[in-house]
C-alpha cells in the first residue's frame, strides 16, 4: 500500500503540542514507509481562523524538522466539492434536511436530562412529511442537514495502536448534523466529518493518524465513508498528552504551543526527541536521547503505548541540557547571541563569544539560561548577601589594591589564563591570606556573588571591556 498520511491542523490558535506530536507520528510512520507527509489547514470556522496561526504551524513544524511533501490543501478552497458531496448524500437518502429551532432541541435535551437519559437527537425530522416541510420553510426556517445514524449499527475497525474497535451507532448521538443552518433552498457550510472523509479520500489518504480525542469521530466517519462508496483508510489514535495532575494538558499549564517552549530556550532537536517519548517506548537498545531524522527506520505503532502520557518537565529539561551540552560552541553561540543582542549586549569578538559559551555551556538547561548567566558580563551585578559579607573582610580592600596596582601596569585586552593566576598567587602571598579569601573576594568585586563558572576564566572575559578594575575599586 502506497503511505499517505496527514497533519490536518485548525488555524484557530498556534501550533499546539498535541498537534505537533500528531505531526511527528505521522512524519516518522511515513518516512519509515517511505510514504507522503501531507498538510491540510482546516480553516472552514472563518472566524475563528487566522492568517498569523497558520503562519505559526508552518514555522513550528519547520522549526521541529517537520517538513511536507507537496503544497498543503487549503480546506476552505474546497468547499463547493464538500457542498456536492452533501447534496448527493441528500439524493440518495442518506442526509435529510432537519428543520428543528434551537429552542426545540434544548428543550428535548433538557426532556431526556431529566429523564436521566444522555443528551442526544432524536431523528425528530428524519421522515418529514412534505406538508411540514413546507410549513416549515414558510415559516423561514433554517435547516441543518443531518446525515442518518442507525442505532442498530457496530462500526468496527482495526486500530494501528488500539487494536480492534467497535462502537455502536447508539452512542453517537443521534443523526449528524454535516451542514450548518441555510435557507432551505441551499446548503449551509459544511461540517468537520463531513469535510475530512470528503477530503482525506480526496487526498487520497491511506492512514489516519490522530489523537484518541477523534475516536467517536471516526465511528462517524467510517459510516460516511461507507454511505458514500469510497476506500476506508487505516486509523491510529495516539495517546492524549496529560498534565502531572492526570488532566489533559491545556492553556491553564502554563505552556502548550511549540512557539512558547521556543521562547523559553528549549531547543527543537529536545523537542522533537521527547515528544516522540510522549506515547511511544524506543525499542530495546536504542538510546533515548536521539535525533527524529536517525529514529525513523524503527518507528512502529507496535509500541505507540494506548494508556495517555503525563508531561515530565524533568525529562524534557534533561534532554534539552543534552542537546547543549552537545552542541559545538559556534552553534551555541549562533543560538545564543540574538537573545544577547536583543538585551543591547553585543559581543566584542566571535572568539569572546565562543569563550563565553564555552564557559557557560556546561551549566546551561535552556538556552535563556545563558541570557542569565551572560548578564554580569554586560551589565553591573547586584551584590548577593554572600557577597556583601565577603567583600566586608578587612582583608578584602587590601587585596584588591595589589591587584588593581598590577593590572594598571598589565594591558588587559591580552590578559592570560596564567597571567591571571599568577597575581592571585602573588596577591596571596603578599597580603598574606589564603589563596581561597582570594578568589572569593575576586569573585563577589567583579560579579557580585559566590557561585559560579571558573573564575579565571571569567575574569579573563570581563577584562576585555576592562570591566574587571571598576569592578574591583568600588572596593577599596
Ligand atoms: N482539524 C482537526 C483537529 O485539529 C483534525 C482532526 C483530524 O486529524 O481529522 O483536531
Amino acid at each position: 500500500m502506497t503511505v499517505r498520511v496527514r497533519l490536518a491542523p485548525s488555524p484557530t490558535g498556534t501550533l499546539h503540542i498535541g498537534t505537533a506530536r500528531t505531526a511527528l507520528f505521522n512524519w516518522l510512520f511515513a518516512k519509515k514507509e517511505g510514504g507522503t507527509f501531507l498538510l491540510r489547514i482546516e480553516d472552514t470556522d472563518i472566524e475563528r481562523s487566522k492568517k498569523e496561526y497558520i503562519k505559526n504551524i508552518y514555522d513550528g513544524l519547520q522549526w521541529l524538522g517537520i517538513n511536507w511533501d507537496e503544497s498543503p490543501t487549503i480546506q476552505s478552497e474546497r468547499v463547493n466539492e464538500h457542498k456536492q458531496i452533501i447534496k448527493t448524500l441528500i439524493d440518495k437518502g442518506f442526509a435529510y434536511k432537519c428543520y428543528a429551532s434551537e429552542a426545540e432541541l434544548n428543550e428535548m435535551r433538557e426532556t431526556q436530562k431529566r429523564n436521566g437519559l444522555a443528551p442526544k437527537y432524536d431523528n425528530r425530522h428524519r421522515n418529514l412529511s412534505p406538508e411540514k416541510e413546507s410549513e416549515f420553510i414558510k415559516a423561514g426556517r433554517e435547516p441543518v442537514i443531518r446525515f442518518k445514524i442507525n442505532d442498530q449499527k457496530l462500526i468496527s475497525w482495526n486500530d494501528l495502536v488500539r487494536g480492534k474497535m467497535t462502537w455502536s451507532g447508539k452512542d453517537l448521538g443521534g443523526d449528524m448534523v454535516i451542514a450548518r443552518r441555510a435557507q432551505s433552498d441551499s446548503i449551509g457550510d459544511p461540517l468537520y466529518n463531513l469535510v475530512v472523509v470528503a477530503d482525506d479520500s480526496a487526498m487520497k489518504i491511506s492512514h489516519v493518524i490522530r489523537g484518541e480525542d477523534h475516536l467517536a469521530n471516526t465511528a462517524k466517519q467510517i459510516l460516511l465513508y461507507e454511505a458514500l462508496d469510497l476506500k476506508i483508510p487505516v486509523f491510529a489514535h495516539t495517546p492524549l498528552i496529560l498534565n502531572s495532575d492526570g488532566k489533559k494538558l491545556s492553556k491553564r499549564d502554563g505552556v502548550t504551543s511549540i512557539s512558547e517552549f521556543k521562547k523559553m530556550g528549549y531547543t527543537s532537536e529536545a523537542m522533537a526527541n521527547y515528544m516522540t517519548l510522549l506515547g511511544w517506548s524506543v525499542p530495546e537498545g536504542i538510546n533515548e536521547k536521539f535525533k527524529i531524522s536517525e529514529i525513523s527506520e524503527v518507528f512502529s505503532f507496535k509500541k505507540v503505548n494506548k494508556a495517555s502520557a503525563k508531561f515530565d518537565w524533568d525529562k524534557l529539561n534533561w534532554l534539552n541540557s543534552q542537546v547543549i551540552h552537545e552542541m559545538s560552541a559556534e552553534t551555541l553561540l549562533k543560538n545564543l547571541d540574538p537573545l544577547l543582542k536583543k538585551n543591547g549586549w553585543f559581543i566584542p569578538s566571535k572568539q569572546w563569544g565562543i569563550h563565553l559559551v564555552s564557559l557557560l555551556g556546561p551549566s546551561m538547561v535552556l538556552i535563556n539560561d545563558g541570557v542569565d548567566q551572560a548578564k554580569p558580563f554586560f551589565e553591573e551585578p547586584e551584590l548577593c548577601d554572600d557577597g556583601k559579607k565577603q567583600l566586608e573582610i578587612k582583608e578584602a580592600a587590601v587585596i584588591f589594591k595589589f591587584i588593581l596596582k598590577k593590572l594598571e601596569s598589565s594591558d588587559a585586552a591580552s590578559f592570560s589564563k596564567e597571567e591571571a593566576l599568577d597575581l592571585i598567587n602573588q596577591a596571596t602571598k603578599n597580603c598574606e591570606v589564603k589563596k581561597g579569601l582570594v578568589m572569593k573576594s575576586l569573585r563577589a568585586a567583579l560579579f557580585g556573588t559566590l557561585n559560579g563558572p571558573d573564575l579565571i576564566q571569567s575574569w579573563i572575559l570581563l577584562s576585555r571591556f576592562s570591566k574587571d578594575r571598576a569592578r574591583i575599586s568600588r572596593f577599596i
